[in-house]
């Protein structure tokens, strides 16, 4: 095969060129190169690049290509992805690219009535894009016909493969034709999800650009060691002073609760305009906040990690991870909101005491050190309070039981009674319910990589992933 360096030199037709070029994507990137022949020549595929390279039209432009013209009414392909302002974002990709062909591209997602969403189906789709709880909730009221489908597509897919998902996911594969191409995509892609993969999958080649969690390119990543919940809301208030440097900013929290207690801050102070997303604001609400931060009416967006996948919005000058991730994954798609589609972007980590276990353990996963600076002096460094500092105490004695389980650790719990605990550390709750439930999460992981070893794994719990 001879090299591949312009969008022409693929099999692709004169309407999938010509929306292309109005995209104004001049050379296909690394993983569209290698990856669309296969895809055109109806193999199985596992893809993996980093964040902002473009993995959707490696997957639409043959997609398109296959499905070619509006046929029947039934659809013919499907894109299954873990979030609706996923599903929306990714419909708007395949309508930009069909945009000189006749086919039906439909959306489903929840959040909303399913009425016109069934009726929309009705009217004849040949490409489907859902979340699996909305594709689920369709086909059991026997309104989405499935018996056509030949080309499945799992969108991040090792989140879609996950404990949240993975039941769901093995019901719809049921139901769908078991003859079909299956196309797996993400940045991030452990081991333990490839082997589940295979429960399905036949014969996939497997095209990596670079290894799976490698930190997108042009992020310039920082760490900064900050005390305490109010010296991280100091650092913002400085941080976001400087508007033409912070021009459009993501932050990414790891509970709810700090989402909204950062997004309340930022509007008191007028540094916004400012929104809020987690996983208990409405359907509209999340949709809208993403549009407005895509149109640039909103210069910061403060989420928990129902956006660290996927979201594509083109200039976003910082991420700032407020605290570290649940999922370490997640640290490699929360920087990936930024340095998209060639352009620049910096990432900035605040990290306290009881966070530093967890950086060293993403550090491990991305295989680089994320370099450290001194806090700026003009950030007021507060006091840790009391009940602060005792639940990061907690937290750190829990990490070195969890790789020494003989340890006894410097925090007596004994000394409170437990209707104090209760009572009065609110916070801690918040973190060993979150530390529960990646505990859970990575256990499966080590579970799954002490089978291989020899050794008999533990913990079984569930992790359920879309309660974010
Ligand atoms: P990924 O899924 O790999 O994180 P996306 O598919 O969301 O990335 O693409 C990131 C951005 O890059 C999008 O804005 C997309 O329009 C743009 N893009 C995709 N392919 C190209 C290309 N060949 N040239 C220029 N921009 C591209
Ligand atoms: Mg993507």
């Amino acid at each position: 095969m001879s090299a591949i360096t312009t969008f022409e030199d693929f099999n692709l037709n004169r309407q999938l060129l010509n929306a292309v070029s109005d995209l104004g994507f001049q050379h296909p990137t690394e993983i569209q190169q290698k990856s669309i022949p296969i895809i055109l020549g109806g193999q199985e595929l596992i893809g993996i690049a980093q964040t902002g390279t473009g993995k959707t039209a490696a997957y639409l432009l043959p997609m398109l290509m296959k499905i070619k013209y509006a046929q029947g009414t039934e659809p013919r392909a499907i894109i299954l992805a873990p979030t609706k302002e996923l599903v929306i974002q990714l419909a708007e990709h395949a309508r930009q690219l069909a945009k000189y062909t006749d086919l039906r591209i439909q959306a489903i997602y929840g959040g909303i009535g399913p009425k016109t969403q069934i009726e929309n189906i009705q009217q004849g789709v040949d490409i489907l894009i859902a979340t699996p709880g909305r594709f689920t909730e369709i086909y059991l009221k026997g309104e989405l016909p499935v018996k056509q489908i030949k080309i499945l597509v799992l969108d991040e897919a090792d989140r879609m493969m996950d404990m949240g998902f993975m039941p769901q996911l093995r019901k719809i594969f049921e139901v769908i034709p078991r003859k079909r191409q299956n196309l797996l995509f993400s940045a991030t892609f452990p081991e333990k999800v490839e082997r589940l993969s295979a429960e399905f999958l036949e014969f996939p080649v497997k095209v990596e650009v670079t290894p799976q969690a490698t930190a997108a390119r042009q992020v310039g990543q920082t760490l900064y060691h900050v005390p305490n919940l109010k010296t991280k809301i100091n650092f913002i208030e400085y941080l976001l002073q400087d508007k033409e440097t912070f021009n459009r900013v993501m932050i990414f929290t790891r509970t709810k609760e700090n989402a909204d207690n950062v997004f309340k801050f930022i509007e008191r102070r007028n540094l916004g305009p400012v929104r809020v997303i987690h996983s208990n604001k409405g359907q509209n609400s999340r949709i809208n906040a993403v549009n407005e931060f895509k149109e640039g009416s909103i210069r910061v967006l403060v989420s928990t990690d129902v956006t660290a996948r996927g979201i594509d919005v083109i200039k976003v000058s910082h991420v700032i991870n407020f605290d570290v991730p649940l999922l370490y994954e997640d640290y490699v798609h929360r920087i990936g909101r930024t340095g998209r589609a060639f352009q620049d972007g910096k990432a900035i980590t605040f990290v306290n005491k009881a966070e530093e276990y967890h950086i060293e353990k993403i550090e491990a996963l991305i295989r680089e050190k994320i370099p450290v600076m001194p806090i700026p002096e003009a950030v007021t460094i507060e006091k840790t309070p009391f009940e602060e500092k005792q639940a990061m105490n907690k937290a750190i004695d829990d990490q070195k039981r969890k790789d020494d389980p003989t340890f006894k650790g410097a925090f007596h719990e004994k000394k409170e009674s437990k209707k104090k605990v209760e009572k009065k550390t609110v916070k801690k709750k918040e973190y060993n319910k979150a530390d529960a439930k990646r505990n859970a999460f990575n256990s499966k992981n080590k579970a799954s990589a002490d089978k291989r070893s020899g050794r008999k794994g533990t913990d079984e719990k569930k992790y359920k992933g879309k309660n974010r």
